[in-house]
């Protein structure tokens, strides 16, 4: 009988894996385990989970043998860990595999939002370029100031990339790095007003809900730019959708958003943001790498050995 539960929406290069290693049952997210006969329920000792559904208290009831919640991805804010922890349940993510797309996504957004290449290349699409002459010139990156907010595991490779970019970094977490030639503030608010370029790179979950507030977007001025690849929940999106449309701040480069898959339509009628459908980690090789990273928690759990990426 499969000890393995996945949970999530698996693509078709992913479940074959999962079936090969533990004969895995798929269903497509939390709502289904209700329908799984209790017998079957009971034989489950892990689930590999994967998707931004809230997976907690109730649907961990439903599962009453579980070890483990293996995560596919890095953020498990969708993860009730508390409950997981009170249950003895142990839960896995899938940090550092995932770390240079996620930091070259972060990277190509600020590029296309500074240097406006989708628009330049509309711009040669239409036959402007012949019929009306040289593109509208855009703004100069290289050599600026930029503020990362989240020195952690992503942050870090974004930085790494924009000290490339001969950028002046600046920084936000809840403790100073050892980052030499880097400057630290304490204060978010703080950070923005030292910086044009913010880049957010936080975890998700209750604690950075809005943490990007009001203020901070403020703070970051006419000049300013946000770049986000953590959580939509991490920045109070209505204060940023009115700077962007008001032109407090100069503009936005987003992989993320509140109650995504949908997107608040004001978003759609702004030309100078740059959207993306939460595709950071979404190559073929990482999403690979992500995969196998999940399975061998699986396994370690099966076998009683080490868990390799534990979060409790
Ligand atoms: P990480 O290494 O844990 O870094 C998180 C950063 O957030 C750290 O600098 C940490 O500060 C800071 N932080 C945590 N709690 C905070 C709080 N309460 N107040 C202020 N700062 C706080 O995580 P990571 O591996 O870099 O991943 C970051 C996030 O990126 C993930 O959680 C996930 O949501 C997101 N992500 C998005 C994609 C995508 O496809 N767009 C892909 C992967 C991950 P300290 O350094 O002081 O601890």
């Amino acid at each position: 009988m499969t000890a393995t539960l996945a949970i999530g929406p698996y693509n078709e290069a992913e479940r074959p894996p999962l079936k090969d290693s533990f004969d895995a049952q798929l269903i497509a997210g939390p709502a289904d385990i209700a329908g799984i006969d209790a017998g079957l329920r009971d034989a489950f000792r892990a689930v590999a989970y994967k998707g931004h559904h809230p997976f907690g208290a109730a649907e961990m009831d439903l599962l009453p043998n579980i070890g483990l919640i293996a995560n596919y991805g890095v953020g498990y804010d969708a993860i009730d860990v508390a409950a997981a922890s009170a249950r003895g349940i142990r839960v896995t993510n899938t940090p550092d595999v995932l770390n240079d797309d996620v930091a070259d996504l972060a990277i190509a957004m600020w590029l296309q939002q500074g240097r406006e290449m989708r628009q330049a290349e509309t711009w040669l699409r239409d036959g402007k370029w012949e019929s009306v002459g040289s593109v509208p010139l855009n703004r100069k990156l290289s050599g600026g100031t930029a503020g990362i907010m989240g020195l952690g595991r992503i942050g870090r490779d974004i930085a790494d990339r924009l000290a490339a970019f001969k950028m002046d970094i600046h920084y936000h977490a809840r403790s100073e790095k050892q980052t030499p030639g880097w400057t630290y503030h304490a204060d978010p608010v703080d950070l923005a007003q030292a910086v044009d370029f913010l880049f957010v790179a936080l975890v998700g979950g209750p604690e950075t809900e809005n943490y990007v507030s009001k203020e901070v977007i403020a703070a970051l001025g006419p000049r300013g730019v946000v770049i986000n690849i953590s959580r939509g929940s991490c920045i109070d999106e209505g204060a940023l959708l009115d700077a962007l449309e008001s032109g407090a701040i100069a503009g936005a480069g987003l992989d993320v958003f509140v109650g995504e898959p949908k997107v608040d339509p004001r978003f759609l009628k702004l030309d100078n943001v740059a959207l993306q459908p939460h595709q950071g980690s979404g190559t073929v090789e990482t999403r690979a790498a992500m995969a196998k990273l999940q399975r061998d928690n699986i396994a370690a759990h099966l076998a009683g050995t080490a868990l390799l990426t534990p979060v409790n």
